[in-house]
């Protein structure tokens, strides 16, 4: 897949709306954009976009009304929200639309470039460009078919397992909190210490897959006080 992404970006701040066009074709992508909320609605659903940065306080519709129209016709569509609200309702609101993140105005061009190479990643782009992950110097995981290898050994995985992975895979070897795996992956709200355990769990029967010591884990680490962290190589 060597198309280029297709970025679509929804504001009607014609700096920020231009600003962002060009950061981002600067950066590979090829970018249309709406500068106000009709418009924006009308793009979005021509289902043409592998991302839409949809700013929330628009003309005409709004950004929830937006991002709720977007879902109810793909319910996979990456969605980035700009918010120039730091109220939490409004990202509650937003998140639970469905958006998968957001970015509080004034943001910073760099992180948001990151955050957006990363909800690609998650995204059925990212699946189809990486198909496998490729653990250390002997592991390989099939996303699709969730199986792979350790060496010469066959491995198979359930769906969570591999989105665990993914979602790990994708947070470029960052330590990431339970808390995020269990919003990220399980979709929770709400953090409970029962919930975290559940985390725990899928992590120890991980490691017995893809480590050769699970007791001495090389590839799925514990950072203390942090959460886990995937290794690549
Ligand atoms: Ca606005």
């Amino acid at each position: 897949m060597n198309r280029k992404l297709r970025l679509l970006v929804v504001e009607d701040e014609a700096a920020i709306r231009i600003g962002l066009r060009d950061v981002f074709v600067f950066h590979g992508y090829e970018v249309e954009t709406a500068a106000d909320g009709r418009e924006g609605l009308r793009k979005a659903l021509s289902g043409t976009f592998d991302l839409v940065l949809l700013d929330l306080m628009l003309p005409g519709i709004d950004g929830f009304e937006i991002c709720n129209r977007i879902r109810a016709q793909d319910p996979e569509q990456p969605i980035i929200l700009l918010t120039a609200k730091t109220a939490d309702e409004d990202i509650i609101q937003g998140l639970t639309l469905g958006a998968d993140d957001y970015v509080t105005k004034p943001f910073s061009v760099a992180q948001l470039v990151l955050r957006v190479q990363a909800v690609l990643r998650r995204s059925r782009v990212g699946m189809a460009e990486q198909g496998r992950l490729y653990l250390g110097p002997d592991v390989m995981v099939d996303v699709r078919s969730l199986s792979g290898q350790r060496g010469p050994v066959a491995l198979s995985f359930t769906r969570r397992e591999v989105e665990i992975l993914q979602h790990l895979h994708a947070s470029s070897e960052r330590a990431v909190s339970r808390e995020e795996l269990l919003t990220k992956v399980w979709g929770y709200a709400r953090n409970l210490d029962l919930e975290t355990r559940t985390v725990d769990i899928h992590i120890a029967k991980l490691r017995r897959k893809i480590e050769s010591d699970p007791s001495d884990p090389r590839l799925l680490v514990t950072v203390r006080g942090a959460g886990y962290r995937l290794l690549r190589d």
